[in-house]
């Protein structure tokens, strides 16, 4: 018996422990990962808005993190997918078939990267399906790539790779890119940059590693292929929030609703980071959000 079960040890997960830990009550951390810190460990470049520190990279802010809660007195299970719960009972079901039960539960899964769902996707993971284009960028320099999605992320990628690469195809679904000016701008006079709007990539072919991809235009008659050796996927983001639908209030994307108190439609659960908010994920939000979840939760405990 807990009074808190965290899951999920992202910011969010891990500010929440820290102050759960800090107002004295007994708190388990779960985490998905053999590693603690969620996204951070996917952000390759610097990290300028995290008021008060300046980070090389999401690594270099995740080693602070987790320096930040070494001297706390809470559990931390890593390589713990949760993937039952009773939410109204407060109980987690662990692999093993053991249940843990808990006064309040706290929800900070946060977000994973959309899938295609395309024949390829899951097959050339790590044999040209490029994971950062940053820090992937010396294995694909003279190759030719492609980069689908039509966001803020899919621009950016694509503008770092034209720096490396002979050709960069773009292809996105919407007719019109939805990036930022400032990278969308840019992305139609690059001189190796060739933008496929109101198409889809259907496959992704190759052998030992990704050779093309096939392309499908908005009412073209058929597909084409072109011979790529790296593709970079971005079409957003979508919550880890299956282990729980059904059982609690989420909004038409899947994301948990909360009130102001960071808690959900069942009375001591609680949401917090970016599973909560569809808006304007940030570290500084997730931190925020376990924040306020502590001081409802030992508010409530301590009475
Ligand atoms: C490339 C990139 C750059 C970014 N740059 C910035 C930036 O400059 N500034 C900024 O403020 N934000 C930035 N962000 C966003 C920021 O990283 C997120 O807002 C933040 O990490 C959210 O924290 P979180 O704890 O809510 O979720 P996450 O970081 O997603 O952590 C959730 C954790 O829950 C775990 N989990 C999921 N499901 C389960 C389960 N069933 N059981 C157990 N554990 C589970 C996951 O493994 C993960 O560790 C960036 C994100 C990316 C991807």
């Amino acid at each position: 018996m807990h009074d808190v079960v965290i899951i999920g040890a992202g910011p969010a997960g891990l500010s929440a422990a820290r102050w759960c830990d800090e107002l004295g009550l007994d708190t388990l951390l779960l985490e998905a990962n053999e590693d603690v810190g969620g996204q951070l460990t996917w952000i390759h470049n610097r990290i300028e808005n995290y008021l008060g520190v300046h980070a090389d990279d999401g690594q270099q802010l995740r080693e602070l993190f987790i320096a930040h809660t070494k001297d706390c007195d809470f559990d931390q299970w890593t390589g713990v997918a949760i993937d039952k719960v009773d939410l109204k009972a407060k109980r987690v079901r662990l692999h093993s078939g053991e249940e843990l039960q808990a006064i309040a539960i706290v929800i900070a899964t946060g977000l994973r990267r959309r899938r295609l769902g395309i024949p390829g996707e899951t097959e050339f993971e790590g044999r040209g399906i490029i994971e950062s284009s940053k820090r992937d960028r010396e294995q694909f320099t003279g190759k030719d790539v492609c980069v689908i999605g039509g966001g803020d992320a899919a621009a950016e990628n694509a503008l770092l790779l034209a720096e490396v690469c002979p050709t960069v195809t773009l292809v996105s679904r919407s007719r019109k890119l939805r990036a930022r000016r400032e990278f969308s701008e840019q992305l139609p006079t690059h001189h190796c940059i060739t933008v496929f709007p109101e198409s889809n990539v259907r496959r992704i072919l190759g052998n030992e590693g990704v050779e093309a991809v096939e392309i499908e235009r908005v009412g073209a008659i058929k597909p084409f292929q072109m011979a790529v050796q790296g593709v970079v996927i971005r079409i957003g983001f979508e919550p880890n929030t299956d282990f729980v639908r059904g059982q609690l209030e989420l909004d038409d994307g899947g994301y948990v609703t909360t009130d102001s108190r960071q808690e959900t439609s069942i009375e001591n659960v609680f949401a917090i980071g970016d599973v909560a908010n569809p808006l304007a994920p940030t570290i500084a939000g997730a931190v925020g959000a376990g924040a306020t979840a502590a001081k409802v939760i030992a508010g409530r405990l301590q009475k």
